[in-house]
């Protein structure tokens, strides 16, 4: 007997969790739960993270989580209780299985079969912003090379277990030479080390349409938090219906399922919401903990109770369905079919063994980290560049003013009239031999940029790792 943590939710989360447990207990399950309160609750008590003390311990102990959706109430300083938990519990790899089940739910793509791995810890959901000007606000995006390693070599460990064909890179590295790039690297890095496994790279741009358009083309789809975040939600979508997709969050001690919807609050307490999604979560739940028999059980009286037509409004169609009902009808149908197998459906066919260990990350010798300069980020109402380089250059030392950006692109020396400017001025200082910056030279730069009331708002230092430059070239340079 496992046990296990279960948060019913809010707005359709009762009903949906409900009608899984009792599916859950039915098919005999070996699990017991503790039940802990997440979500609006207790948001609405006071509590700005949605969860509280007993409920992390909860977790913690039990190591593996099945929750329904909560909401989150919007505004009001509330942090996300998702990204928190999957942050806070290590929780790096998210698992989004997306398949069609044609003839008997419509979609426009019929034989797709695709997995989304998303990476679920880093990127832009480090949520470190900061508003810098009156103009401009910043969100830091984050990209490690241990995360990099341990989510690629997650996908591929993924494919060769569920004998999967192809892994996809989706990055945007001809923008993010640097953060997306380092992805890509380490996919290319580690896809040598799977021969057996296909690999190839997209563009996420084009890749995300040619995945919305034809899904078939690909298999496992492994990409950074925020690319993944929106992707996963279009496949599922066009698998047809985001009511049936099911997500895992895998981390080296915990597990948390759940649907990949919401709390549909529009359809609460009227049951009418589909549990497929998070029926189809405990599923990968099961076969996570090593019930396979179990699971497989469910997957097959699922398909049987697809295959018969017995639908909820949200994929019921005219001509396809036979049945239209509700949350806990359903759920009496999938008991019903317990013991059954699908007859055009594929039986479900689980691999034995599924919990595997990504190998531990080695850190690589230290690099030769050489100073070459500093970027200094200035908050300046004027609107020529030439002025402001005027009076920049008084800080020049053993590193000199060689641009201004803003927004990214140079505007001095021979900016464009044309270029659009806010209150945000990067402003670039370097070495002009190939010697290395003293490190002194920064803080006395900013010093005297007090003594000359130059509103300086952050530094970003410049360096070259073992001769390579790491820092971004302005656009224009
Ligand atoms: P949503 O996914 O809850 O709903 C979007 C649409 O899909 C609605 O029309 C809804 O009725 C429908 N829908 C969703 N699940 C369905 C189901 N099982 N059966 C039938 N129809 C279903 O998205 P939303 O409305 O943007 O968000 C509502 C709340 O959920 C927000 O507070 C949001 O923060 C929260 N949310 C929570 C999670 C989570 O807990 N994992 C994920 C996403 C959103």
């Amino acid at each position: 007997m496992k046990k296990i943590t279960v948060a019913h939710g809010d707005g359709i989360g009762p009903e949906i969790m409900g009608a899984t447990l009792d599916i859950l207990t039915a098919a005999e399950a070996r699990i017991e739960w503790d039940e802990i309160v997440v979500g609006e609750q207790l948001y609405l008590d006071g509590n700005s993270s949605g969860i509280d003390t007993n409920a992390w311990d909860s977790i913690r102990e039990n190591k593996v989580f099945l929750k329904a959706p909560i909401t989150t109430p919007q505004g009001g300083g509330y942090k996300s209780l998702n990204v928190t938990m999957r942050k806070t519990l290590g929780l790096f790899a998210n698992v989004r299985p997306c398949k069609s089940f044609h003839p008997f739910v419509a979609t426009k793509h019929p034989e797709m079969d695709v997995v989304i791995i998303r990476e679920n810890e880093e990127d832009l959901y480090a949520g470190i912003e900061h508003q810098q000007t009156d103009e401009v606000v910043q969100c830091l995006k984050l990209i490690t090379r241990p995360g990099c390693e341990r989510i690629v070599r997650y996908a591929f460990e993924y494919a060769k277990l569920y004998n999967r064909k192809k892994v996809t890179c989706f990055t945007k590295d001809n923008i993010m030479k640097h953060t997306d790039g380092l992805f890509h690297r380490v996919f290319k890095e580690i896809a040598a080390e799977y021969p057996e496994i296909e690999s190839d790279n997209w563009i996420i741009d084009i890749g995300a349409a040619r995945l919305a358009d034809t899904p078939e083309m690909f298999d496992v789809v492994v990409m950074p938090n925020l690319y993944g975040d929106i992707v996963s939600d279009i496949t599922a979508q066009i698998s047809g219906s985001i009511g049936l997709a099911g997500t895992a969050n895998i981390g080296d001690a915990c597990a948390m399922f759940e649907a990949i919807h919401g709390s549909a609050p529009d359809i609460a307490g009227k049951d009418i919401a589909n549990p497929s999604g998070l029926l189809r979560a405990a599923v990968m739940m099961l076969n996570h903990i090593g019930q396979q028999d179990v699971a497989e059980k469910i997957k097959n009286a699922w398909a049987c109770t697809i295959e018969n037509g017995i639908h909820t409004p949200d994929i019921y169609k005219e001509g396809v369905s036979k049945q239209k009902v509700g949350t806990k009808a359903f759920a009496q149908a999938v008991i019903a079919h317990l013991g059954q197998k699908p007859k055009e459906l594929p039986e479900a066919e689980f691999t034995h063994n599924v919990v595997f260990k990504v190998p531990a990350y080695k850190r690589q010798a230290d690099k030769n980290k050489v100073l070459k300069g500093v970027d200094v980020f200035v908050d300046w109402k004027g609107e020529d560049p030439d002025k402001l380089a005027a009076h920049l250059v008084k800080l020049n030392s053993d590193i000199k003013l060689t641009m201004i950006t803003n927004r990214g692109v140079k505007v001095w020396p021979n900016g464009f009239e044309e270029t659009f400017c806010t209150d945000h001025w990067r402003c670039r200082f370097e070495v002009e031999n190939g010697d290395p910056a003293r490190k002194m030279s920064i803080p006395s730069l900013l010093q005297t940029a007090l003594l000359e009331d130059i509103d300086v708002i952050k530094t970003e230092n410049l360096y070259e790792f073992d001769g390579a430059r790491a820092y971004s070239l302005g656009q224009g340079q």
